[in-house]
Protein backbone atom coordinates (compact mmCIF):
# COMPACT_ATOMS: atom_id res chain seq x y z
CA UNK A 1 0.00 0.00 0.00
CA UNK A 2 1.15 3.51 -0.78
CA UNK A 3 -0.04 6.67 1.50
CA UNK A 4 0.26 10.35 -0.11
CA UNK A 5 2.63 12.31 2.24
CA UNK A 6 0.38 15.61 2.70
CA UNK A 7 3.11 16.94 5.01
CA UNK A 8 5.50 17.32 1.93
CA UNK A 9 2.68 19.53 0.76
CA UNK A 10 3.87 22.09 3.02
CA UNK A 11 8.05 21.54 3.11
CA UNK A 12 7.72 22.33 -0.84
CA UNK A 13 5.07 25.20 -0.16
CA UNK A 14 7.41 26.73 2.44
CA UNK A 15 10.64 25.91 0.65
CA UNK A 16 9.18 27.65 -2.77
CA UNK A 17 7.54 30.56 -0.05
CA UNK A 18 4.02 30.65 -1.52
CA UNK A 19 1.39 31.11 1.07
CA UNK A 20 -1.56 28.60 1.25
CA UNK A 21 -3.81 31.04 -0.17
CA UNK A 22 -1.57 31.51 -3.22
CA UNK A 23 -1.34 27.62 -3.70
CA UNK A 24 -5.42 27.62 -3.10
CA UNK A 25 -5.53 30.26 -5.80
CA UNK A 26 -3.26 28.33 -8.60
CA UNK A 27 -6.16 25.46 -7.63
CA UNK A 28 -8.78 26.93 -7.44
CA UNK A 29 -9.54 25.89 -3.92
CA UNK A 30 -9.76 27.82 -0.80
CA UNK A 31 -6.78 28.05 1.51
CA UNK A 32 -8.58 26.38 4.41
CA UNK A 33 -8.50 23.34 1.80
CA UNK A 34 -4.59 23.61 1.69
CA UNK A 35 -4.60 23.76 4.79
CA UNK A 36 -5.96 20.83 5.77
CA UNK A 37 -3.96 18.82 3.40
CA UNK A 38 -1.40 20.28 5.18
CA UNK A 39 -2.46 18.93 8.56
CA UNK A 40 -3.46 15.40 6.89
CA UNK A 41 -7.10 16.33 7.76
CA UNK A 42 -7.86 15.77 4.16
CA UNK A 43 -5.92 14.36 0.98
CA UNK A 44 -6.48 16.06 -2.19
CA UNK A 45 -7.83 13.80 -4.85
CA UNK A 46 -5.89 12.24 -7.52
CA UNK A 47 -6.23 14.96 -10.13
CA UNK A 48 -4.93 17.37 -7.37
CA UNK A 49 -2.44 15.38 -6.71
CA UNK A 50 -1.00 15.25 -10.18
CA UNK A 51 -1.63 19.36 -10.42
CA UNK A 52 0.27 19.50 -7.16
CA UNK A 53 3.36 17.96 -8.30
CA UNK A 54 3.52 19.50 -11.53
CA UNK A 55 2.98 22.56 -9.84
CA UNK A 56 6.18 21.92 -7.33
CA UNK A 57 8.01 20.37 -10.74
CA UNK A 58 8.43 17.12 -8.61
CA UNK A 59 7.54 13.66 -9.66
CA UNK A 60 4.34 12.38 -7.91
CA UNK A 61 6.64 9.36 -6.45
CA UNK A 62 8.15 12.32 -4.39
CA UNK A 63 4.85 12.54 -2.36
CA UNK A 64 4.23 8.72 -1.71
CA UNK A 65 5.49 6.48 0.19
CA UNK A 66 5.40 2.97 1.61
CA UNK A 67 3.24 1.54 4.62
CA UNK A 68 6.55 0.49 6.58
CA UNK A 69 7.75 4.34 5.73
CA UNK A 70 4.53 5.37 7.09
CA UNK A 71 5.04 3.69 10.19
CA UNK A 72 8.21 4.53 11.24
CA UNK A 73 6.95 8.50 10.31
CA UNK A 74 5.04 8.14 13.26
CA UNK A 75 7.80 7.87 15.98
CA UNK A 76 9.31 10.97 16.76
CA UNK A 77 12.46 12.15 15.20
CA UNK A 78 13.73 13.38 18.67
CA UNK A 79 12.62 15.71 21.66
CA UNK A 80 12.80 19.34 21.92
CA UNK A 81 14.95 21.69 24.56
CA UNK A 82 13.43 21.78 28.16
CA UNK A 83 13.40 25.45 27.41
CA UNK A 84 10.29 24.89 25.20
CA UNK A 85 8.78 23.24 28.22
CA UNK A 86 9.12 25.55 31.18
CA UNK A 87 8.04 28.96 30.14
CA UNK A 88 7.32 32.28 31.95
CA UNK A 89 4.22 33.98 31.27
CA UNK A 90 0.92 35.23 32.27
CA UNK A 91 -2.21 32.51 32.97
CA UNK A 92 -4.84 31.78 33.43
CA UNK A 93 -3.70 29.59 30.35
CA UNK A 94 -0.80 28.01 28.67
CA UNK A 95 -2.91 27.10 25.73
CA UNK A 96 -5.75 29.86 26.11
CA UNK A 97 -4.08 32.84 27.13
CA UNK A 98 -0.41 32.38 26.85
CA UNK A 99 -0.54 30.53 23.28
CA UNK A 100 -3.01 33.24 21.66
CA UNK A 101 -0.72 36.38 23.23
CA UNK A 102 2.39 35.16 21.75
CA UNK A 103 0.63 34.31 18.10
CA UNK A 104 -0.91 38.01 18.05
CA UNK A 105 2.46 39.01 19.01
CA UNK A 106 3.75 38.03 15.93
CA UNK A 107 0.42 38.44 13.31
CA UNK A 108 1.11 41.81 14.86
CA UNK A 109 5.09 42.49 13.94
CA UNK A 110 4.44 40.94 10.96
CA UNK A 111 1.27 43.77 9.70
CA UNK A 112 2.67 46.79 11.44
CA UNK A 113 1.06 48.41 7.95
CA UNK A 114 -2.57 47.18 9.69
CA UNK A 115 -5.06 49.43 11.80
CA UNK A 116 -7.05 46.92 12.71
CA UNK A 117 -7.29 43.55 13.45
CA UNK A 118 -9.65 40.62 14.04
CA UNK A 119 -9.42 37.20 15.45
CA UNK A 120 -12.32 34.01 15.12
CA UNK A 121 -11.12 31.03 17.63
CA UNK A 122 -12.70 28.04 16.98
CA UNK A 123 -12.67 24.82 18.73
CA UNK A 124 -12.09 24.69 23.07
CA UNK A 125 -10.74 28.34 22.31
CA UNK A 126 -14.16 29.12 21.38
CA UNK A 127 -15.64 27.37 23.79
CA UNK A 128 -13.39 28.46 26.94
CA UNK A 129 -12.16 31.08 25.73
CA UNK A 130 -14.08 33.86 27.32
CA UNK A 131 -14.04 31.75 30.38
CA UNK A 132 -10.14 31.36 30.73
CA UNK A 133 -9.77 35.12 29.37
CA UNK A 134 -8.30 34.80 25.68
CA UNK A 135 -10.40 37.49 24.40
CA UNK A 136 -9.14 39.91 26.68
CA UNK A 137 -5.90 38.80 26.26
CA UNK A 138 -5.55 39.03 22.58
CA UNK A 139 -7.76 42.57 22.28
CA UNK A 140 -5.04 43.82 24.49
CA UNK A 141 -1.81 42.48 22.42
CA UNK A 142 -3.11 44.61 19.64
CA UNK A 143 -4.06 47.82 21.64
CA UNK A 144 -4.40 50.82 20.12
CA UNK A 145 -5.30 48.87 17.28
CA UNK A 146 -8.87 47.71 17.56
CA UNK A 147 -9.25 43.87 17.74
CA UNK A 148 -12.65 42.24 16.98
CA UNK A 149 -12.80 38.31 18.21
CA UNK A 150 -15.40 35.97 17.46
CA UNK A 151 -16.29 32.77 18.45
CA UNK A 152 -16.99 30.22 15.52
CA UNK A 153 -19.01 27.41 17.57
CA UNK A 154 -19.35 25.33 14.93
CA UNK A 155 -16.64 24.30 12.65
CA UNK A 156 -15.07 20.59 13.54
CA UNK A 157 -12.54 19.35 11.37
CA UNK A 158 -9.99 21.19 12.67
CA UNK A 159 -6.13 20.64 12.66
CA UNK A 160 -6.36 21.47 16.22
CA UNK A 161 -8.56 21.51 19.09
CA UNK A 162 -7.49 24.98 20.15
CA UNK A 163 -7.34 26.90 16.31
CA UNK A 164 -7.49 30.39 15.83
CA UNK A 165 -7.78 32.59 12.48
CA UNK A 166 -6.55 36.35 12.75
CA UNK A 167 -7.06 38.97 9.89
CA UNK A 168 -5.10 42.04 9.39
CA UNK A 169 -7.11 45.16 8.00
CA UNK A 170 -5.34 48.34 6.24
CA UNK A 171 -8.78 50.79 5.77
CA UNK A 172 -11.05 48.33 5.56
CA UNK A 173 -9.43 45.60 3.35
CA UNK A 174 -8.22 42.58 4.51
CA UNK A 175 -4.21 42.28 4.36
CA UNK A 176 -3.04 39.11 5.91
CA UNK A 177 -4.48 36.16 7.57
CA UNK A 178 -3.08 33.46 9.46
CA UNK A 179 -4.31 30.06 11.05
CA UNK A 180 -2.52 29.22 14.02
CA UNK A 181 -2.82 26.32 16.51
CA UNK A 182 -1.96 26.59 20.06
CA UNK A 183 -0.91 23.20 20.94
CA UNK A 184 -0.09 23.40 24.44
CA UNK A 185 2.11 24.53 27.15
CA UNK A 186 2.12 27.97 25.44
CA UNK A 187 3.44 26.87 21.77
CA UNK A 188 2.30 27.56 18.66
CA UNK A 189 2.08 26.96 15.27
CA UNK A 190 1.50 29.25 12.25
CA UNK A 191 0.05 27.03 9.36
CA UNK A 192 1.93 29.17 7.22
CA UNK A 193 4.59 29.61 8.95
CA UNK A 194 8.50 29.34 7.29
CA UNK A 195 10.26 29.53 10.72
CA UNK A 196 12.23 26.50 11.41
CA UNK A 197 10.24 24.24 13.96
CA UNK A 198 12.22 24.47 17.47
CA UNK A 199 15.19 22.02 16.80
CA UNK A 200 14.88 18.53 18.30
CA UNK A 201 18.45 18.04 20.45
CA UNK A 202 17.62 15.21 22.03
CA UNK A 203 18.04 11.73 19.98
CA UNK A 204 16.18 9.93 22.42
CA UNK A 205 12.31 9.79 22.88
CA UNK A 206 11.67 7.41 25.19
CA UNK A 207 12.59 6.76 28.94
CA UNK A 208 14.24 3.45 28.03
CA UNK A 209 16.49 5.28 25.87
CA UNK A 210 17.67 7.73 28.38
CA UNK A 211 17.95 5.24 30.91
CA UNK A 212 19.83 3.23 29.16
CA UNK A 213 22.54 6.46 28.13
CA UNK A 214 22.25 7.26 31.93
CA UNK A 215 23.54 3.70 32.40
CA UNK A 216 26.28 3.21 29.98
CA UNK A 217 28.00 6.85 31.07
CA UNK A 218 27.00 6.74 34.74
CA UNK A 219 25.68 9.51 35.26
CA UNK A 220 22.48 10.98 36.35
CA UNK A 221 19.47 11.98 33.77
CA UNK A 222 20.11 15.30 35.22
CA UNK A 223 23.60 14.92 33.90
CA UNK A 224 22.34 13.58 30.61
CA UNK A 225 20.09 16.84 30.05
CA UNK A 226 22.91 18.95 30.79
CA UNK A 227 25.23 17.53 28.47
CA UNK A 228 22.48 17.66 25.72
CA UNK A 229 21.20 21.15 26.32
CA UNK A 230 24.76 22.66 26.38
CA UNK A 231 25.95 26.17 27.59
CA UNK A 232 23.53 28.51 29.41
CA UNK A 233 20.56 26.17 30.47
CA UNK A 234 22.08 25.89 33.87
CA UNK A 235 20.88 29.56 34.02
CA UNK A 236 18.43 29.33 32.65
CA UNK A 237 16.76 26.78 35.13
CA UNK A 238 18.25 29.32 37.53
CA UNK A 239 15.55 31.99 35.98
CA UNK A 240 12.74 29.57 36.27
CA UNK A 241 13.02 28.38 39.59
CA UNK A 242 13.37 31.79 40.66
CA UNK A 243 10.31 32.61 38.81
CA UNK A 244 8.95 29.88 40.53
CA UNK A 245 9.63 30.81 44.10
CA UNK A 246 8.85 34.52 43.25
CA UNK A 247 4.85 33.28 42.36
CA UNK A 248 4.73 31.20 45.86
CA UNK A 249 6.10 34.26 47.38
CA UNK A 250 3.48 36.11 45.88
CA UNK A 251 1.07 34.53 46.62
CA UNK A 252 1.39 33.88 50.16
CA UNK A 253 1.16 37.39 50.27
CA UNK A 254 -1.80 38.01 48.10
CA UNK A 255 -5.60 37.96 49.58
CA UNK A 256 -9.13 38.76 47.72
CA UNK A 257 -11.38 37.24 45.26
CA UNK A 258 -10.44 35.96 42.18
CA UNK A 259 -11.49 37.72 38.92
CA UNK A 260 -14.04 35.40 36.43
CA UNK A 261 -17.04 36.19 38.73
CA UNK A 262 -17.34 32.77 40.56
CA UNK A 263 -16.80 34.32 44.00
CA UNK A 264 -13.54 32.01 44.56
CA UNK A 265 -11.71 33.53 47.63
CA UNK A 266 -7.51 33.16 47.55
CA UNK A 267 -6.70 30.80 50.37
CA UNK A 268 -3.06 30.10 50.10
CA UNK A 269 -2.45 33.24 52.71
CA UNK A 270 -5.13 31.23 55.17
CA UNK A 271 -3.71 27.74 54.51
CA UNK A 272 0.04 28.88 55.24
CA UNK A 273 -1.29 31.17 58.62
CA UNK A 274 -3.66 28.56 60.20
CA UNK A 275 -1.62 26.17 62.50
CA UNK A 276 -3.09 24.59 64.93
CA UNK A 277 -1.99 24.00 68.62
CA UNK A 278 -1.46 19.97 68.34
CA UNK A 279 -1.04 19.86 64.44
CA UNK A 280 1.11 16.43 63.42
CA UNK A 281 4.56 16.74 61.53
CA UNK A 282 2.14 14.79 58.73
CA UNK A 283 -0.86 17.51 58.71
CA UNK A 284 1.59 20.44 58.68
CA UNK A 285 3.54 19.14 55.90
CA UNK A 286 0.05 18.40 53.62
CA UNK A 287 -1.00 21.62 55.03
CA UNK A 288 2.01 23.57 53.81
CA UNK A 289 2.81 21.76 50.36
CA UNK A 290 -1.09 22.49 49.73
CA UNK A 291 -0.52 26.23 51.01
CA UNK A 292 2.25 26.83 48.08
CA UNK A 293 0.42 24.82 45.33
CA UNK A 294 -2.45 27.12 45.88
CA UNK A 295 0.20 30.46 45.87
CA UNK A 296 1.00 29.95 42.48
CA UNK A 297 -2.43 28.22 41.52
CA UNK A 298 -4.13 31.44 42.76
CA UNK A 299 -1.42 33.38 41.05
CA UNK A 300 -2.22 31.63 37.71
CA UNK A 301 -6.17 32.30 38.23
CA UNK A 302 -5.26 36.46 38.63
CA UNK A 303 -3.29 35.99 35.41
CA UNK A 304 -0.01 36.55 37.31
CA UNK A 305 3.27 35.48 36.13
CA UNK A 306 4.28 31.84 37.10
CA UNK A 307 6.14 29.26 35.15
CA UNK A 308 4.60 26.45 32.80
CA UNK A 309 5.81 23.53 34.95
CA UNK A 310 4.08 21.52 32.44
CA UNK A 311 1.05 24.27 31.54
CA UNK A 312 -0.29 26.90 33.20
CA UNK A 313 -3.71 25.22 34.34
CA UNK A 314 -0.81 22.48 35.99
CA UNK A 315 1.87 25.37 37.27
CA UNK A 316 1.41 24.57 40.81
CA UNK A 317 2.43 21.28 41.48
CA UNK A 318 6.36 20.87 40.83
CA UNK A 319 7.16 24.24 42.80
CA UNK A 320 5.06 23.45 45.80
CA UNK A 321 6.69 19.89 46.32
CA UNK A 322 9.96 21.19 45.55
CA UNK A 323 10.15 24.47 47.44
CA UNK A 324 8.68 22.37 50.39
CA UNK A 325 11.67 20.23 50.38
CA UNK A 326 14.42 23.35 50.09
CA UNK A 327 12.35 25.46 53.22
CA UNK A 328 12.24 21.60 55.18
CA UNK A 329 16.17 20.02 54.33
CA UNK A 330 17.70 23.76 53.41
CA UNK A 331 18.37 22.80 50.02
CA UNK A 332 20.72 24.49 47.83
CA UNK A 333 18.99 26.35 44.50
CA UNK A 334 21.31 24.02 42.58
CA UNK A 335 20.05 20.79 44.13
CA UNK A 336 16.34 22.17 43.81
CA UNK A 337 17.77 22.84 39.51
CA UNK A 338 18.76 19.60 39.06
CA UNK A 339 15.66 17.84 40.50
CA UNK A 340 13.71 20.35 37.99
CA UNK A 341 16.17 19.35 35.20
CA UNK A 342 15.07 15.68 35.60
CA UNK A 343 11.39 16.32 35.78
CA UNK A 344 11.98 18.65 32.61
CA UNK A 345 12.81 14.82 30.72
CA UNK A 346 9.94 13.36 32.06
CA UNK A 347 7.55 16.46 30.99
CA UNK A 348 9.33 16.15 27.68
CA UNK A 349 8.88 12.50 27.10
CA UNK A 350 4.88 13.13 27.87
CA UNK A 351 4.93 16.25 25.57
CA UNK A 352 6.84 14.04 22.86
CA UNK A 353 4.68 11.00 23.05
CA UNK A 354 1.49 11.80 24.06
CA UNK A 355 0.28 15.26 25.26
CA UNK A 356 0.30 18.22 28.09
CA UNK A 357 -2.69 19.79 26.43
CA UNK A 358 -6.32 19.63 28.07
CA UNK A 359 -7.76 20.16 25.10
CA UNK A 360 -6.09 17.23 23.35
CA UNK A 361 -6.27 14.32 26.18
CA UNK A 362 -8.13 15.88 29.01
CA UNK A 363 -6.67 16.97 32.17
CA UNK A 364 -4.55 13.67 32.80
CA UNK A 365 -2.16 15.08 30.40
CA UNK A 366 -1.37 18.61 32.39
CA UNK A 367 -2.32 17.75 36.18
CA UNK A 368 -1.15 14.08 35.35
CA UNK A 369 1.97 15.32 33.77
CA UNK A 370 3.07 17.84 36.47
CA UNK A 371 2.07 15.01 39.02
CA UNK A 372 5.05 12.75 37.17
CA UNK A 373 7.29 15.69 36.94
CA UNK A 374 7.29 16.58 40.16
CA UNK A 375 7.26 12.26 41.55
CA UNK A 376 10.28 12.00 39.39
CA UNK A 377 11.81 15.92 40.94
CA UNK A 378 11.25 14.43 44.52
CA UNK A 379 13.11 10.57 43.61
CA UNK A 380 15.79 12.77 42.27
CA UNK A 381 16.24 14.90 45.53
CA UNK A 382 16.15 11.77 47.43
CA UNK A 383 18.88 10.84 45.49
CA UNK A 384 16.98 7.57 44.58
CA UNK A 385 18.14 5.15 41.39
CA UNK A 386 16.89 5.18 37.87
CA UNK A 387 13.98 2.08 38.41
CA UNK A 388 12.72 4.07 41.70
CA UNK A 389 12.91 7.51 39.63
CA UNK A 390 10.89 5.84 36.70
CA UNK A 391 8.11 4.09 39.15
CA UNK A 392 7.33 7.25 41.09
CA UNK A 393 6.40 9.28 37.65
CA UNK A 394 4.69 5.67 36.38
CA UNK A 395 2.58 5.85 39.34
CA UNK A 396 1.69 9.12 39.08
CA UNK A 397 0.11 9.52 35.31
CA UNK A 398 -0.92 5.62 35.74
CA UNK A 399 -3.42 7.36 38.63
CA UNK A 400 -4.62 10.00 36.84
CA UNK A 401 -5.58 8.36 33.46
CA UNK A 402 -8.90 9.32 32.14
CA UNK A 403 -9.16 12.63 34.45
CA UNK A 404 -11.36 14.88 32.63
CA UNK A 405 -10.70 18.41 31.99
CA UNK A 406 -13.99 20.60 32.87
CA UNK A 407 -13.61 23.70 34.82
CA UNK A 408 -16.59 25.37 36.11
CA UNK A 409 -17.69 28.77 33.77
CA UNK A 410 -14.16 27.76 31.74
CA UNK A 411 -11.86 29.56 34.36
CA UNK A 412 -8.83 27.80 35.76
CA UNK A 413 -10.58 27.86 39.08
CA UNK A 414 -12.68 25.02 40.05
CA UNK A 415 -11.24 22.35 40.22
CA UNK A 416 -7.80 23.68 38.93
CA UNK A 417 -6.52 25.16 42.13
CA UNK A 418 -7.31 22.06 44.54
CA UNK A 419 -6.74 19.37 41.98
CA UNK A 420 -2.43 21.08 42.10
CA UNK A 421 -2.56 20.66 45.81
CA UNK A 422 -3.95 16.90 45.25
CA UNK A 423 -1.40 16.20 42.73
CA UNK A 424 1.46 17.84 44.78
CA UNK A 425 0.47 15.25 48.02
CA UNK A 426 0.18 12.52 45.58
CA UNK A 427 3.17 12.87 44.01
CA UNK A 428 4.96 12.69 47.32
CA UNK A 429 3.04 9.06 48.18
CA UNK A 430 3.54 7.76 44.31
CA UNK A 431 7.78 8.53 45.65
CA UNK A 432 7.27 6.84 49.08
CA UNK A 433 5.14 3.92 46.83
CA UNK A 434 8.29 3.43 44.57
CA UNK A 435 10.99 3.52 47.07
CA UNK A 436 9.41 0.72 48.59
CA UNK A 437 7.84 -1.36 45.68
CA UNK A 438 10.29 -0.52 42.85
CA UNK A 439 11.21 -4.41 42.18
CA UNK A 440 7.87 -5.63 41.88
CA UNK A 441 6.64 -2.78 39.03
CA UNK A 442 4.72 -4.37 35.93
CA UNK A 443 4.59 -1.48 33.58
CA UNK A 444 7.21 0.87 32.20
CA UNK A 445 6.64 4.69 32.04
CA UNK A 446 6.96 4.47 28.27
CA UNK A 447 4.00 2.29 28.46
CA UNK A 448 1.96 4.07 30.98
CA UNK A 449 2.63 7.36 28.81
CA UNK A 450 1.33 5.97 25.17
CA UNK A 451 -1.96 4.58 27.32
CA UNK A 452 -2.80 8.15 28.59
CA UNK A 453 -2.61 9.17 25.18
CA UNK A 454 -4.63 6.53 24.27
CA UNK A 455 -7.15 7.36 26.89
CA UNK A 456 -7.32 10.74 25.98
CA UNK A 457 -8.02 10.66 22.48
CA UNK A 458 -11.09 8.09 23.43
CA UNK A 459 -12.20 10.15 25.61
CA UNK A 460 -15.53 11.90 25.04
CA UNK A 461 -14.76 15.82 23.36
CA UNK A 462 -17.00 17.30 25.55
CA UNK A 463 -14.77 16.48 28.87
CA UNK A 464 -11.45 18.04 26.95
CA UNK A 465 -11.66 21.66 27.52
CA UNK A 466 -15.11 22.36 25.85
CA UNK A 467 -17.12 23.71 28.82
CA UNK A 468 -19.99 21.39 27.86
CA UNK A 469 -19.85 18.71 30.87
CA UNK A 470 -19.06 17.37 34.33
CA UNK A 471 -17.81 20.21 36.01
CA UNK A 472 -18.58 23.24 33.74
CA UNK A 473 -22.73 22.46 33.86
CA UNK A 474 -22.46 23.37 37.88
CA UNK A 475 -24.35 26.59 37.39
CA UNK A 476 -22.88 28.77 40.94
S1 LIG B 1 -9.22 20.95 34.67
FE1 LIG B 1 -7.04 20.45 34.49
S2 LIG B 1 -6.59 20.60 32.29
FE2 LIG B 1 -8.54 21.64 32.64
S3 LIG B 1 -7.98 23.81 32.92
FE3 LIG B 1 -8.07 22.86 34.97
S4 LIG B 1 -5.97 22.20 35.38
FE4 LIG B 1 -6.07 22.60 33.16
Amino acid sequence: MLEFRTEKIKELRQSRRISQRALGDMLGISDRAVSKWETGLARPTAENMIRLAKIFEVPLEYFLRTDIEAEAAKTPVGMESIKELYKIGRGPSSSHTMGPERASLAFREKNKGADSFRAVLHGSLAKTGIGHGTDVVIKKTFEPYPCEVQLDMIEVDLPHPNTMDLYAYKDGSEIDRARVQSVGGGSIVFDDSTEEPPARIYKETTFEAIAECCRREHIRIWEYAVRVEGEGFLEYMQGIWSAMKAAIHRGLEDEGILPGGLDVHKKAKSLFDSQHIDETAETRENRMVCAYAFAVSEQNASGERIVTAPTCGASGVLPAVLYYQQKKRRLSDEAIIEALITAGVIGNLIKTNASISGAECGCQAEIGSACAMASAALAELFGLNLEKIEYAAEIAIEHHLGLTCDPICGLVQIPCIERNAVAAMRAINAVNLANFLWDTRKISLDRVIETMKETGHDLHTSYKETSEAGLAKIEL
